[in-house]
């Protein structure tokens, strides 16, 4: 089968590979990159959320706020380790920042981002 060796350029006539997807003659694209065999071109936008964020698992969160909140280890465990000194120092804001937390732990996404 000659055609399956060899093709012609429908913008100049050249003569191409039939594999080419761009005309060596005048450069322009003859053929869609995705009919080249079975191969695909996966553009996966879905993983954005997550670039710069830390992974927290909200069950660990919520069980180290409740045991361990009023010493802030929540706060380390989510990676703000300033807030978890400071919770440490004053006893999770006397206790207000601890309950406040348990609370927000308590209605985030499972996981959520940090
Ligand atoms: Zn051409």
């Amino acid at each position: 089968m000659e055609n399956d060796k060899v093709k012609y350029c429908k913008y100049c006539g050249a003569k191409v590979a039939y594999e080419a997807v761009v005309c060596v003659s005048c450069g322009r694209q003859i053929e869609m990159l995705s009919t080249n065999g079975n191969q695909t071109v996966v553009v996966n936008n879905t993983n954005k959320v997550i670039v710069g964020g830390r992974r927290c698992n909200k069950w660990v969160a919520f069980v180290l706020c409740l045991l361990f909140g009023i010493l802030g280890i929540h706060k380390f465990y989510e990676g703000k380790i300033g807030m978890g000194i400071l919770y440490l120092i004053t006893g999770g804001l006397c206790g207000i920042g601890w309950i406040i937390d348990a609370i927000v732990i308590l209605f985030k996404p499972n996981p959520y981002y940090v």
